[in-house]
């Protein structure tokens, strides 16, 4: 497992988080971790979420939460539903098309696409 680049999180050009991005030197699949600011890291790498095939990490940003509690890392199939936890232990389902949340009340980016650079939310 190779380190590949960060993607910074940012508010109002502040960096509140950051996402890890590594490789995985035989099967070239990326893993993510996401670091709130301030916040130690509870995972290690041996302890990495698997992602399939289908899936690209994703970041969900929320319109209505403040702060810490306007993002998260995810796994985003190309189309279909995703279970989403708010912050407030609620469960969505949010509707996904081509990677990316389709709603009212959130967005989202691809981690891939941002890799070395910062993303305001
Ligand atoms: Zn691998």
């Amino acid at each position: 497992m190779t380190y590949l680049a960060p993607v910074n999180i940012n508010i109002d050009e502040k960096t509140i988080g950051t996402v890890d991005v590594w490789r995985c030197a035989s099967c070239k699949r990326k893993f993510c971790e996401e670091k709130q600011l301030g916040i130690e890291s509870i995972s290690e790498i041996v302890g990495m979420p698997r992602i399939g095939d289908d899936e690209k990490w994703g970041v969900i940003v929320s319109k209505i939460q403040k702060g810490k509690d306007k993002w998260k890392l995810v796994r985003l199939k190309q189309n279909g539903i995703i279970k989403y936890e708010t912050a407030d232990e609620k469960i969505l389902d949010l509707k996904i098309e081509d990677y990316k949340i389709v709603d009212d009340f959130h967005t989202s980016f691809l981690v891939e696409d941002h890799l070395n650079r910062a993303v305001e939310i």
